[in-house]
């Protein structure tokens, strides 16, 4: 896509509803993808992966144990958060404490499963994510692993990042600043989407959901073929 067309997107769905809806497995290359279609199409931005790694935060600081259902549920609904949906300002906060570095730790990723397959907890962050969605009228990219299919299946474009494992470990491991061995990182990557797998399916596209395979695609080809994607239904409605 050239510049100019690009650059026509944003105005030509001014006023009216634009949610981008992107699901996909850890290291897919996900929300720094997210976040800059969000930046061209001047649309806010929201990272559902970080509330579940808030929770996490909040649960173990608190001392809740991860495994009792009920009070994850409960911390879920309790747990003040404030999370930036400026895609040029990323912020996590809870109770005022900044958190959008700490929940990136290895050892979030590896708890962070617990409270994304406690039912209870997901209706929460799902009832949140709505919320958030309709305040800024439904004028949105919203990444996470279940978007398409549960959280806005009425999305007006709907996405499934995809890329190889390879591709994803490799991504991931650069990402942690090559502190992490082989093991490791399959622990946050591998084994984190097949416990993550139970609950939501994120491997398929659903019907209506367009697949963009990134695994041979460097990030400007990936932003570039994701709007593509968005601009093909823009100009459809
Ligand atoms: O995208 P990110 O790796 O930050 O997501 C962290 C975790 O949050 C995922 O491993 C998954 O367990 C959970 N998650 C989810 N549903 C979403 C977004 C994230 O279950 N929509």
């Amino acid at each position: 896509m050239t510049q100019e067309l690009i650059d026509t997107l944003p105005a030509l769905r001014q006023g009216r509803s634009l949610v981008v809806a992107i699901d996909g497995p850890s290291g897919s290359g996900k929300s720094s993808v997210s976040k800059e279609v969000a930046r061209r199409l001047k649309l806010a931005y929201l990272d559902t992966g970080a509330m579940y790694r808030a929770v996490t935060w909040y649960c173990l600081n608190g001392g809740t144990d991860l495994s009792d259902g009920a009070a994850v549920e409960q911390a879920s609904k309790d747990m003040p958060l404030d999370i930036s949906t400026n895609p040029y300002d990323e912020y996590v906060l809870v109770g005022g404490t900044d958190i959008t570095e700490v929940i990136r730790e290895p050892a979030i990723s590896a708890a962070v499963s617990a409270v994304a397959t406690t039912l209870g907890a997901r209706t929460e962050l799902i009832r949140r994510q709505r919320e958030l969605i309709e305040k800024h009228h439904r004028r949105m990219v919203v990444e996470g692993r279940d978007i398409t299919t549960v959280v806005v299946p009425g999305a007006e474009v709907r996405m499934l990042l995809t890329a190889s494992e390879q591709a994803r470990l490799r991504r991931r491991g650069i990402q942690l600043g090559g502190t992490q061995n082989a093991e490791q990182l399959a622990a946050q990557v591998t084994h984190r989407d097949a416990k993550d797998s139970t609950v939501v399916n994120f491997t398929q596209a659903a019907d209506g959901v367009v697949t963009l395979d990134s695994s041979e695609l460097d990030f400007e080809q990936t932003v570039q073929a994701a709007l593509g994607i968005v601009s093909k239904v823009i100009n459809r409605d």
